[in-house]
């Protein structure tokens, strides 16, 4: 699995960072869901090796500029780009109206099956394979932060001990595959969950928007392998960040510590910091939760 971070930065696009997009891939299908959509998305997602045909969800934590400028352009561009597999955007109550006046004013259209979905908190999606949650957080306009967790995988099922037991290949190890027992037809029964080996516990991550600290934060990361937190300003000025609706570098830190996450991306910075301010920020996270790192446009981070 990976993050791969399009933009990384609060308010304005900069030379130096463009605006908030997150993208999620793992391998095992190679699919793409994107986390916000600020203005210059579609340039960082060229710029980086991720396929545009492969994006098929875009998840909004909310309707703030910097996070779904980029939205009108990256539909239109898909479909111009010849893409005709569906894609769904979720997103906080008005972003169907946002998207479809933006393109409807614009005379735009796409040639690929759009849905719109406007949620609530709560369980926004459970496609098999992951489960997203959606947990409101703190913020001028209603915000949420996303919560992924993979189903575990079971474990493989051990082939070579049933063929030296002399049961047959045949549909039946689809049910032993599961964890069923099934009934031979020399009458043996044979149980699944004998030849099972141990299931593999799936990932979860949390990704946050933009927030001021809020109890609903140690929920929304409680022990996750990895969370994405917005660190806009650093601790001095907490009383600015708070009064916005964001978060320190500390604050961040804290709820890593305190939700029991295992790693930590801090990222949404503010334009007034320099890649020189960078180590000091890093440096103010690292003195409440060691293990966090700071994001920056097109890194990519493996979990
Ligand atoms: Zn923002
Ligand atoms: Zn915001």
């Amino acid at each position: 699995m990976q993050l791969t971070f399009l933009g990384t930065g609060a308010g304005a696009p900069g030379l130096q960072r463009n605006v908030t997009s997150i993208a999620f891939t793992w391998s095992s299908r190679g699919d793409t869901w994107l986390f916000d959509c600020g203005e210059g998305t579609q340039l960082q997602y060229m710029r980086s090796p991720l396929k545009p045909s492969r994006m098929n969800k875009i998840f909004i934590t909310h309707l703030h500029g910097d996070h779904i400028f980029g939205l009108p352009g990256l539909l239109t561009s898909r479909s111009m780009g010849g893409i005709t597999e569906p894609l769904t955007i979720y997103g906080p109550e008005g972003i169907k109206r946002f998207v479809e006046t933006a393109l409807s004013l614009s005379g735009s259209y796409t040639d690929y099956p759009l849905e719109i979905i406007e949620i609530e908190a709560g369980l926004v999606l459970d496609d098999g394979e992951f489960r997203v949650s959606a947990w409101p957080l703190l913020h001028p306009v209603p915000c949420f932060g996303y919560r992924i967790e993979q189903h575990d995988k079971p474990g493989f099922l051990d082939a070579a001990r049933l063929k030296e037991e002399g049961v047959p290949r045949g549909p039946w190890y689809q049910q032993l595959k599961a964890g069923e027992a099934v009934t031979l037809e020399d009458g043996r029964v044979i149980n699944g969950a004998d030849y099972l080996g141990p299931a593999t516990r799936g990932k979860t991550l949390a990704i946050f928007g933009d927030t001021a600290p809020t109890p609903m934060a140690l929920q929304l990361a409680a022990d996750v392998d990895l969370m994405v937190h917005e660190t806009t300003l650093e601790a001095a000025l907490q009383e600015k960040a708070n009064g916005r609706g964001h978060s320190t570098t500390l604050q961040a830190a804290q709820v890593a510590k305190e939700a029991g996450a295992k790693r930590l991306i801090a990222t949404h910075f503010s334009s007034r910091y320099l890649p020189r301010d960078m180590p000091r920020l890093l440096e103010e996270c690292r003195s409440v939760f060691p293990n966090t790192e700071l994001a920056q446009d097109l890194a990519v981070f493996t979990l």
